[in-house]
């Protein structure tokens, strides 16, 4: 803003009336299953800036925004456009009022081409309802917004970060000009993430209303003009400039307290005990010939955490399954708490106290469609603990579902709530309860925290951390050295297939981890 210049007379007095937000939201309410999930919520985004809309998992960002796309009605609250109060009677509403998300979850369809997807979605935008149309119009949104598409690409080919692109198209073709993303960096890499926030500035460089959701402090502080925190489905900041704040505020705001340094294990008192985890010679090939871990040995004790560092893809995932029992080693024995655990597929390891807590629960270890009080008893069943094979005993697995959640803090739904509902820290928080239950002897972690918010996060790791203490042994496989430098006793790094180390933390430092993680050392 400029204003008069010096020695100009100012402006007689003519107050200039403020230019009514673009998209405003006051007092939403929304409940499911009578658990509300927004409480007074309130937004307002201004042309031309990117608002970035942060908050921990479950603090009701999704919600509150699909609630302007028009996929959920609000129980109470007004939402206006340039001032003026609307009510958007469902999706093709939003469209046809210039409002478009791109949702966390895209909704592609992958069989078809980019083009067959946006002439799918922008049908009634296009000039005529070809595939040539759509790919014309690809061609322009594309060359508008600074980068290639091949619109006759099959989706499923595209990477996560093209498919992302395409979505955003789509949302330029149908003339949005208030555009949500929802989460749009989780699944990119730093490079991906970057371009697409670039992206986003260009966008409100060009007038339109961009609203970033984001669990991320840096990236609202470094690229959204304003910032709106949401806690607990409340708004709890409206509309701060960005530039400026702390990252420290931001993330007191979010999780409404400090929060406390987690801390490794307190170390086992005799260092004579035998190992409960002993990995030997321990080789994995993949499918193509390649070795993906290669004649990796190792010892974990009870009451300690080894960590293994590394960037992904370097035999991470083929440790951690051949570990389970899920993928047959090329060579080498594991055993646990002494016995030889080789042979044994996953039930027999887990009868021996092994437990897994891996980043991609619902591939592993939790069923999305079952009630979470079925899947946190799902593990016991099998072993008699809820009645016989032919009658389970429902009242006590709802019981200690109870207990569960209560003991481990666990909100966003109640027992008899299908599980997929639940916001990604809960339903990590569900699986640890389960996992955790029995006193295990081994605790394999991959990633554990991976997609989680400070807080959950924080749960995560006091968890295994009172696990360990208690005795198991855990071995702790993570891409965030961070999380692995705060939790390890011992530290060891992975690169392509093998395992440098474990040192002792204390003797180890962080720049030296990271050249092994570079394979140069
Ligand atoms: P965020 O996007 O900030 O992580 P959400 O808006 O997804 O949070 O969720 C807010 C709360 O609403 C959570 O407790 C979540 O479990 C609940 N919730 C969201 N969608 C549904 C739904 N379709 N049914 C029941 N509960 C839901
Ligand atoms: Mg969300």
């Amino acid at each position: 803003m400029t204003g008069p210049e010096p020695g100009e007379p100012a402006e007689p007095a003519k107050p200039a009336k403020p230019a009514a937000p673009a998209l405003a939201l006051e007092g939403i309410d929304k409940a499911f299953d009578g658990i509300a999930a927004l409480t007074g919520a309130d937004l307002a985004v201004h042309w031309g800036e990117v608002h970035g809309l942060l908050g921990e998992n479950g603090a009701g960002k999704s919600t509150l925004m699909n609630i302007v796309c028009g996929l959920y009605s609000a129980d109470a609250g007004k939402v206006s456009l340039d001032g003026r109060e609307v009510r958007v009677r469902g999706p093709a509403d939003a469209t046809r009022r210039g409002i478009g998300m791109v949702h966390q979850h895209f909704k592609l369809v992958a069989p078809f081409t980019v083009a067959e997807n946006v002439l799918l979605a922008c049908g009634a935008a296009l000039p005529s309802r070809t595939v040539a149309a759509a790919g014309e119009a690809i061609a322009a949104a594309a060359a508008e917004l600074g980068f290639a598409v091949d619109a006759h690409a099959n989706v499923a080919a595209l990477s996560v970060a093209e498919q992302q692109r395409v979505e955003i198209l789509k949302l330029v073709i149908l003339g949005a000009d208030i555009l949500v993303l929802d989460e749009p960096t989780s699944v990119l890499t730093d490079d991906e993430a970057d371009a697409v926030l670039r992206l986003l500035r260009r966008m409100a460089d060009a007038g339109k209303a961009v609203v970033l959701i984001t669990h991320r402090l840096r990236e609202v502080i470094d690229h959204a003009d304003r910032v709106t925190v949401m806690r607990g489905g409340r708004t709890v900041a409206a509309g701060a400039a960005a530039a400026g704040l702390d990252a420290d505020a931001l993330a007191r705001l979010m999780v409404g307290e400090t929060i406390g340094q987690p801390y490794p294990p307190r170390q086992a008192e005799d260092g004579n005990q035998e190992p409960r985890l002993e990995i030997a010679g321990l080789s994995v090939h993949r499918a193509d010939g390649g070795v993906a871990v290669d004649d990796v040995s190792l010892a974990v004790h009870g009451g300690e955490i080894v960590g293994i560092a590394g960037v992904g893809g370097n035999g991470q995932t083929e440790l951690t399954e051949a570990l389970y029992g899920l993928l047959k080693p090329s060579g080498g024995t594991v055993r646990i708490d002494g016995r030889d655990a080789s042979a044994l597929a996953v039930a027999g390891r887990r009868r021996g106290g092994l437990r897994l807590i891996p980043a991609d629960r619902y591939a592993y270890a939790l069923l999305p469609d079952l009630l979470a009080y079925e899947n946190l008893a799902i593990s016991g069943v099998p072993l008699g603990r809820f009645g016989s094979r032919w009658w389970l005993d429902r009242p006590m697995m709802r019981r200690r579902a109870r207990e569960a959640f209560a003991d481990n803090q666990i909100v966003g739904g109640r027992p008899e709530t299908r599980t997929r509902l639940f916001s990604g820290g809960n339903a990590q928080k569900l699986l640890l309860a389960r996992e955790l239950a029995e006193d295990p002897a081994v605790l394999v972690a991959h990633s554990p925290t991976r997609g989680l918010d400070v807080r959950a996060c924080q749960a995560v790791h006091e968890t295994v951390v009172r696990a360990v203490e208690a005795g198991a042994a855990c071995l702790l496989i993570s891409e965030d050295l961070d999380e692995v430098l705060r939790l390890s006793t011992r530290i060891g790094v992975m690169s392509r297939g093998r395992i440098e180390g474990p040192f002792p933390a204390r003797e180890i430092a962080r720049a030296e981890i990271g050249a092994l993680m570079a394979g140069h050392a």
